[in-house]
């Protein structure tokens, strides 16, 4: 094995040493319309047998892409339009804190009976907020809409809301910065471990499964080969676990949701 891949069986082996279970969970952005990237994006998911949790644009979703997820494919709610309503100065996001709270709520509402409608019982009440960011006043109000589960970027920190779980990615394949190509084996690999020896040492919420984030759209053949190797390497592994959407999210086993009032 080379040396990133050798590092990252030190570290899952270091988990199954502790008898501990490195747990990781798989959420793909960006899904509104069929094409050959999706289509490879689902029939890897089904083939290696690694649970999917694909976050949907409801606004302009077609109908097709529902047709023929694999059985292990959930689907989650990716804004609502994903436009980017940021004010000048702003990192882009769809939920400014410029937006009033009723239109924003209103808005997601719309979204979710949209997606439900097309997805069914496939459709987890999860939101996935375009560019990872939401406005955290328009959080506690989503509870109210049905969702329970909540998802973004870096390790999580505090509980957002009650009765809302909080899950993130950590790995994110794509060099958004450097021409929008896989990071490399190496950097993929890094976080990972960085993000594994974090939990393992209580330096971030050991509770919190490592999530790797891909956008199918935008793969390039390097990252579909490097993500058809990690299914590989840690299909089987001892150690090691690929979490569904729905034990991440609606589990009781990482109750974070039970904290609070
Ligand atoms: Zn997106």
């Amino acid at each position: 094995m080379s040396s990133p891949w050798q590092s990252f069986a030190d570290e899952i082996a270091c988990w199954r040493d502790a008898g501990r279970v490195a747990d990781f969970w798989w959420r793909d952005d960006d899904a509104t319309q069929p094409s050959a990237a999706l289509a490879r994006l689902t029939t890897l998911a089904a083939e290696a047998q690694v649970p999917l949790g694909l976050a949907v644009i409801p606004d302009g979703a077609d109908p097709a892409i529902f047709a023929d997820l694999a059985t292990n494919i959930a689907v989650l709610q990716h804004g609502v339009d994903h436009r980017n309503r940021a004010a000048e100065g702003e990192k882009s996001t769809e939920f400014p804190a410029t937006e009033p709270h009723a239109s924003a709520l209103q808005r997601l509402a719309m979204g979710r009976a949209r997606l439900q409608e097309l997805a069914g019982a496939r459709l987890l009440p999860v939101l996935v907020p375009p560019w990872n960011r939401i406005a955290a006043t328009l959080l506690p109000g989503l509870p109210e809409l049905g969702f329970r589960g909540y998802s973004t970027f870096a390790p999580r920190a505090a509980q957002p809301a009650d009765g809302l779980r909080q899950v993130n990615t950590h790995v994110d394949l794509i060099a958004w910065r450097r021409g929008r190509g896989f990071v490399g084996e190496e950097k993929a690999l890094a976080e990972a471990i960085e993000h594994l020896a974090a939990r393992r040492t209580g330096a971030a919420d050991a509770a919190e499964p490592t999530g790797w984030l891909t956008h199918h759209a935008v793969h390039d053949e390097a990252l579909w080969e490097f993500l058809a190797r990690l299914f590989e390497e840690t299909r089987d592994r001892a150690g090691v676990r690929w979490l569904s959407p729905a034990e991440v999210f609606l589990s009781d086993e990482t109750t974070i949701g039970s904290q609070g009032k």
